[in-house]
């Protein structure tokens, strides 16, 4: 069987007139003899919507509760393709991830696909119907419904494409493939036509919303080529594939940026072996998620300062709970929630000298300031001002010749 999976993001289904047009995608490529299985996203809006009357009914949610509620957006727009296949003389059906079922493991919100039945979808494609699978969710062990993370139908699509052996996996979203950048930002972001895994994994972990970065790890685990393009425009999108189906000569492939981070920093630590995982293993307890850290060398043996990133709506929590640790002594706590990471990202910065002199370089000339630095292999990320970020991605556009 030539099966395709078909994914389509919030803004793809986020009107009538849209999910119109994407069954008629869906019809073409049955028509080219595919047997399409769709997985849906819910309508752009609905699932902030839900997890916003979440909040306004309680700050501490019963976890399992929330991931029923914040689900419930992909059925409606699953029910809706369905019907429209079904209205242009398809046979088309529903199905929610319990149904099927696809079976997750890990925290509520954050689970990950761990297996798909594939009986009665692979029955319903040998009958010509054509399955309309609600992303973003799973079933647990204890048979209560799971989330994926947000974003997380792409991880959906892209565990179908492996467990019912899809010849492709095409991701339809509202820009045309991955840029270079986010091009809702910057106007001069070039399409990228083909990119690594680990290249995408970065960039999207590190803020390029496109794709979800768990959906990335499993599509490298599991070698599942994917394809980005516009469900709004008949264009070709980018295609995310091993490292080796890849010649280009870029050194930086894009330039990804966060803007949800708060930085931490405590001043006059008292400096003894083992004082950071003082610092950090009560955060750690908490699943609060440290980035960016540095600290400084103590220059009189006795005291050092610290400075490390979260995600910003873990401040409150952080601060409280660095306040009551008995086990760290500081003379004062400063925090800052105006800060941005913005990263590049290439294969190329391997094997090729001075990236790291270029980028501050090319940051020190617009007088943007570094607060912190981390790298890695292939990425190097500072955090700066958030008023610099687009002053900061436009000159680093320019320095790695992305716009050409
Ligand atoms: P969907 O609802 O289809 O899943 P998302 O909103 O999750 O779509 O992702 C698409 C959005 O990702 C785009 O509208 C764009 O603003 C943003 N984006 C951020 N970085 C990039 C990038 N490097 N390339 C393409 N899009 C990006
Ligand atoms: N609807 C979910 C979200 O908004 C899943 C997705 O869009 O992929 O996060
Ligand atoms: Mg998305």
């Amino acid at each position: 069987m030539k099966i395709i999976v078909l994914k389509f993001g919030g803004s793809s289904v986020g009107t009538i007139e849209r999910i119109k047009k994407i069954a008629n995608i869906i019809v073409g490529y049955k028509k080219k003899g595919y047997k399409p299985i769709v997985v849906s996203s819910a309508m752009s809006g609905m699932t902030n919507d839900l997890i916003r009357k979440s909040k306004s009914v309680s700050h501490s949610f019963n976890p399992s509760e929330h991931d029923v509620l914040v689900s419930a957006g992909e059925q409606i727009s699953c029910s809706l393709i369905a019907g429209r296949l079904n209205h242009l003389g398809h046979k088309s059906q529903s199905w929610m991830g319990w149904q099927i079922p696809i079976l997750t493991e890990g925290m509520h919100s954050f689970s990950r696909i761990t297996y798909i039945y594939k009986k009665k979808i692979i029955d319903y494609l040998k009958l010509g119907g054509v399955p309309i699978i609600a992303g973003f969710q799973g079933l647990n062990s204890n048979n209560r419904i799971t989330t994926l993370g947000r974003g997380g139908s792409d991880a959906s699509a892209i565990m179908c494409a492996k467990f019912f052996k899809a010849k492709k996996c095409i991701i339809y979203t509202d820009v045309q493939g991955v840029y270079t950048t986010d091009p809702n930002t910057i106007k001069n972001a070039k399409k990228i036509k083909v990119i690594s895994y680990e290249e995408m994994l970065e960039m999207a972990s590190l803020g390029a919303k496109v794709m979800q970065p768990t959906s990335i790890q499993d599509a490298r685990l599991n070698r599942i080529d994917i394809e980005v393009k516009s469900s709004f425009v008949k264009k070709d999108g980018t295609k995310i594939t091993k490292r080796k189906n890849i010649i280009s000569n870029k050194i930086i492939r894009g330039i990804s940026c966060t803007k949800n981070d708060a930085k931490v920093t405590l001043i006059g630590v008292k400096d003894r072996p083992g004082i950071a995982a003082s610092i950090f293993k009560p955060l750690s307890n908490n699943a609060i998620n440290v980035d960016m850290v540095v600290q400084n060398i103590s220059a009189n043996g006795k005291e050092t300062d610290l400075t490390f990133t979260i995600k910003s709506e873990d401040l409150i929590k952080t601060q409280k709970l660095i306040q009551k640790n008995t086990k760290i002594s500081f003379r004062n706590l400063i925090v800052d929630k105006n800060v941005s990471k913005v990263s590049i990202i290439g294969v190329g910065m391997i094997a090729t000298p001075g990236v790291t002199y270029r980028m501050f370089q090319a940051l020190a000339k617009k007088n943007i300031n570094i607060l912190v630095i981390s790298t890695s292999e292939i990425k190097i990320s500072v955090l700066i001002n958030k008023r610099n970020i687009s002053k900061a991605i436009l000159a680093l556009h320019k320095e790695f010749k992305l716009d050409k």
